[in-house]
């Protein structure tokens, strides 16, 4: 079961400026340390452009830090996100797939942005800012959207014109699922599947395919997130149990972009380190 501790543990879902959180990773670092954490991961959207600030943060105020990274994969047709840690950040193949993410994920927020700008007053410098290396997503159209006066917040913007059912929406490439697992390993690094069961897909991730993500080389699940919803778990509780894989507790810090917050689900130092025993390259 997912453990939840008041003081210490870790949380190992993060994003920074990097990707769509609102705080740099030494404000994450520091923030970690200041409400107890013994550590925690960054896991940025398919970069790990955050990792070196987060690392000299965590240690200049004593806390743990795990590298990692949220990478946009897609199983079948359906949307994954898969959480990678310890990899090797000079790992060739696996940084050439995220490269071509990021860049879908580039031309789709501009084809987005031309959509919306029919009738939304925003601009595309709006929507990218400052952090011209940052992997961009819909959360910073959201922003600009906030921005301009049009929503109070995020969550407002995604529900009224993000989301994929809107006529403003595109998708973008993503990783196949397996193919991902197989990259992370490669590059020595361990895979997590990031909520299965998040409210926002139409059905849970199931015990099958958590069993196939498995044999392709799955490591863990992480089961305790905000967003799971808690009537689709028991099944995945019972696969994740049967198939030894770690279970994980995170908050998917978002700084302000997101009503979740840092440390409000906390991974134990025992599932800390079975994942570091995971990792082929000690990072
Ligand atoms: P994208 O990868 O560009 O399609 O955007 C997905 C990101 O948007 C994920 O990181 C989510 O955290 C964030 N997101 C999805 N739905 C919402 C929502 N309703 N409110 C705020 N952020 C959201
Ligand atoms: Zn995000
Ligand atoms: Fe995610
Ligand atoms: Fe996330």
């Amino acid at each position: 079961m997912a453990e939840t501790e008041a003081r210490g543990g870790f949380d190992l879902h993060t994003h920074s400026v990097h990707s769509d959180g609102t705080t740099r990773p030494a404000e994450i670092a520091a923030e970690a340390a200041s409400i107890g954490l013994a550590g925690f991961a960054l896991t940025d959207h398919d970069t790990v452009g955050g990792w070196d600030e987060a690392r000299d943060a965590a240690r200049s105020t004593g806390v743990d830090f795990l590298p990692g990274i949220e990478i946009t994969t897609k199983h079948g047709r359906s949307s994954r996100h898969l959480l990678g840690y310890g990899i090797d950040a000079g790992a060739g193949e696996l940084f050439e797939a995220l490269a071509e993410v990021r860049s879908s994920r580039l031309t789709r927020a501009r084809e987005m942005v031309r959509r919306i700008t029919v009738d939304y007053a925003i601009t595309w410098d709006a929507v990218v800012g400052a952090e011209d290396a940052r992997t961009v997503g819909r959360p910073h159209i959201a922003d600009a959207l906030v921005e301009a006066g049009y929503f109070e917040d995020r969550s407002t913007a995604f529900r009224e014109v993000l989301h994929p059912r809107s006529p403003y929406y595109i998708g973008t490439y993503a990783i196949d699922t397996v193919e991902a697992i197989r990259m992370v390993r490669g590059a020595g690094g361990i895979s997590v599947l990031a909520h299965p069961a998040a409210v926002r897909q139409q059905a849970a991730v199931t015990a099958r395919e958590l069993r196939d993500l498995t044999a392709a080389g799955l490591g863990g699940v992480e089961l305790d997130h905000p967003e799971n919803r808690d009537e689709w778990l028991p099944p995945l509780e019972r696969a994740a149990a049967e198939l030894g894989l770690a279970v994980t507790s995170a908050s998917d810090y978002h700084g302000a972009g997101k009503p979740n917050r840092l440390g409000e689900r906390r991974s134990s130092a025992e599932t800390v380190a079975r994942i570091r025993e995971l990792v082929v390259t000690p990072n």
